[in-house]
């Protein structure tokens, strides 16, 4: 008996270096100021939890493969050093490279990152291409945050990259003077939904990765501001008197506290409208 427990107990041993070895070796390399977590298998989150100079860094996700690597947004140009030397540092080759949007957060390391050699990913459709062994679909999809937003999924992790079409708790921000409604930032998390299973990891714009539940969530908010501001506004209210009548009150203790407040929020689904 006592010999199994030792035996179990070396095992665990065994197995614990083991798994602390891989994380090291993989994770050993250096983004300076960006802090890189695993998602899931070949997958890695690189973000920054504070505002870097007062600017607020889009998250940027990292598959790496068999010695190859896709890099899912580049933060602000502050960070764009860091990130490089990350990248090239780690001794892998960057193939490709995705936007999930053209926003400053999300592209501000696009030139440093370039120098690498990498090919950018911007389909007008749907692309698959495979990293190693991974297979990554870039979908583009309809203007609803911005112009250019496009969705990243890597169906062997069962996992979603975002952009910025969804930050959880936080009301979407639609870029109106690009081209963006808040009629397609519905459909385009309707194919984000159709994607997501109950196991999915989603990862946003910006925060914490979350799952299908939350997104289902800010689904039937804006399905719900659609309907309750486009009756105001079938009845001749101006856009003033809409906002006076804090249509989406129940939601705003949550939902209104990013940077997208309870005013702007119903002024964006009324100039969709
Ligand atoms: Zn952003
Ligand atoms: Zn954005």
């Amino acid at each position: 008996m006592h010999r199994t427990v030792c035996s179990v107990a070396t095992l665990t041993l065994l197995i614990g270096l083991t798994a602390t070895t891989t994380v090291t070796d993989t994770f050993a390399q250096s983004f300076g100021q960006i802090t890189r977590t695993p998602i899931a298998n070949k997958l890695s989150l690189l973000s920054v939890g504070e505002a870097v100079n007062g600017a607020f860094v889009g998250n940027m996700v990292l598959l790496e493969d068999s010695g190859e690597a896709l890099l899912i947004d580049t933060g602000v140009p502050q960070i764009a050093n860091d990130l490089l030397v990350g990248l090239r540092d780690s001794g892998f080759t960057l193939s490709w490279v995705v936007n999930t949007h053209h926003h400053l957060d999300h592209i501000g390391g696009n030139d440093a990152v370039m120098t690498l050699g990498a090919g950018v990913l911007d389909p007008q459709e749907s692309r698959t291409v495979t990293v190693g062994e991974s297979k990554v679909v870039v979908q583009k999809l309809p203007a609803g945050h911005s112009e250019s937003d496009y969705l990243v999924h890597f169906p062997q992790q069962d996992v979603l990259v975002v952009g910025d079409v969804f930050v959880p708790d936080q009301y979407p921000f639609v870029d109106l003077s690009r081209g963006g409604t808040v009629g397609n930032l519905l459909e385009a998390i309707d194919v984000a939904l159709a994607l997501a299973g109950p196991d999915t990891k989603i990862v946003p714009g910006h925060g914490e990765i979350t799952g299908r539940a939350k997104l289902q969530e800010l689904r039937t908010i804006i399905a719900e501001s659609l309907e309750s501001v486009g009756n105001l506004k079938k009845q001749k209210l101006t856009e003033e008197e809409v906002m006076r009548m804090q249509p989406t009150r129940k939601y705003d203790a949550v939902w209104g506290r990013g940077f997208v407040g309870p005013v702007a929020w119903v002024r964006q689904v009324y100039r969709s409208l």
